[in-house]
């Protein structure tokens, strides 16, 4: 692919900066020739949610997106890229992972798909090798997975704690976390410690004492496992009143193995997700609904749990905000891979094509409250993926085949 001056352009006359050197600096870049621009910005393009532009291009300069439209109306740039006919898409946000683990759990997964039903309790593996690994190596590991889901198109992700349980440990796989990404979330109450199998309430004393004090440093977000045989609703209220006093905003794991009252939590406390949502009653999907809360999906983990789908359908028609993540944890959902969501999204949980795309990046955004992400229009960080099709439809349509062939990042291409 050419990145330099294409010969058959004009000079570049336009968009000239104050001098000469700061021209060479800060030379705009201009993606042209891309068949299927997704801006996810509905003023533009054909006015859908996704903002379609037909044969478009984009125009980067530094770290942003400073220029979307038809391709032959294009301002003249030092560099222009042709994408041949691709399509553009932005960059998947990945609202939920759990990347800050040692060890995998293949003979949990392999015993499951014999039959043997999953439960929370499969954490306590990863939480032994966990505690068990050298920083090194669990920062190691988070580069290893960042480096898997950006080759397939995700520019952000969040992850968190939670395989740690101890002060030390927690406050430790934060601290590796941020140094791998802004997105950083506080799960010390993803199960009651294997230490307080006991004192169930002694362990939620220290997720909202010493162990929050020691953590809140290095995270946006505070977290809660709201599900039997984790935390219920009033331990899960403690956990995240308690977080958002230190400063911290909440998102909740709400709803996933069985229905409860994690989501109207999650909506009470105006969490920026709920995570999961996957036994929802009518009252759940009008919380979410009428709040700010995004209902973020994991295909994932019921694929890999062979679990009830969650109804995406049911929570588009009843207005909800709905962001699509990997949820990519060793236990219940090891994929990293937006673009399986999505397809997963679509055969089964009653997507359409437009609104999985959306959901996985616009959507993310919001379930992380951004607005500088998820989206391909001015302003906006010139994160985006090319892909070896002409439609962003081909990620639902041509599923399991790796469509993602070049990835920008912050304006520079890193895939
Ligand atoms: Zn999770």
């Amino acid at each position: 692919m050419n990145t330099g001056p294409a010969a058959t352009n004009k000079p570049a006359a336009i968009s000239a900066p104050t001098s000469a050197n700061s021209a060479v600096a800060t030379a705009a870049t201009a993606i042209v020739n891309i068949a299927s621009l997704v801006t996810n910005d509905p003023s533009l393009g054909d006015g859908t949610p996704l903002g379609l532009i037909q044969d478009a291009a984009v125009v980067i300069d530094g770290d942003r997106v400073a220029w979307v439209g038809e391709s032959r109306k294009a301002p003249a740039t030092d560099n222009r890229v042709d994408a041949g006919g691709r399509a553009v898409i932005p960059g998947f946000v990945d609202s939920h992972s759990h990347l800050v683990f040692a060890g995998d759990r293949t003979a949990e997964f392999n015993a499951r798909m014999s039959g043997r039903p999953y439960e929370a309790g499969g954490i306590r593996t990863t939480v032994a090798a966990t505690r068990a690994a050298s920083d090194a190596d669990l920062s190691a590991n988070v580069a290893r997975y960042m480096r898997e889901a950006l080759r397939q198109g995700t520019t952000t992700f969040e992850t968190k704690s939670g395989y740690g349980l101890t002060v030390e440990d927690e406050a430790r796989a934060l601290r590796v976390a941020a140094a791998h990404t802004d997105e950083v979330t506080y799960l010390g109450a993803h199960i009651v410690s294997p230490d307080y199998a006991d004192d169930p309430a002694g362990y939620v004393a220290l997720v909202t004492g010493e162990m929050l004090d020691a953590c809140a440093p290095y995270a946006r977000w505070i977290d809660v496992f709201c599900e039997k045989g984790a935390f219920d609703g009033d331990q899960a209220r403690a956990i995240l009143t308690a977080g958002q006093a230190k400063g911290l905003h909440p998102r909740v794991h709400a709803n996933q193995l069985s229905y409860g009252p994690g989501v109207q939590l999650a909506v009470e406390l105006d969490a920026a997700s709920a995570d999961h949502c996957t036994h929802l009653t009518d009252a759940d999907v009008d919380a979410l609904a009428s709040g700010d809360t995004v209902a973020t999906l994991l295909p994932g983990a019921e694929f890999s749990t062979r679990a009830e789908w969650p109804n995406a359908r049911r929570l588009l028609d009843a207005g909800a905000t709905v962001a699509l993540s990997t949820d990519c944890n060793p236990g219940s959902s090891f994929t990293s891979s937006v673009p399986f969501c999505i397809a997963l999204a679509v055969r089964d949980m009653g997507m359409t094509p437009d609104e999985a795309l959306w959901s996985a990046t616009a959507g993310g955004a919001a379930a992380l409250r951004r607005t500088d992400i998820g989206r391909l229009s001015p302003g906006a960080y010139a994160d985006l993926a090319l892909l070896d099709a002409p439609s962003h439809v081909h990620l639902a349509y041509r599923p399991g085949v790796p469509l993602v062939q070049e990835v920008w990042r912050r304006g520079e291409r890193v895939v």
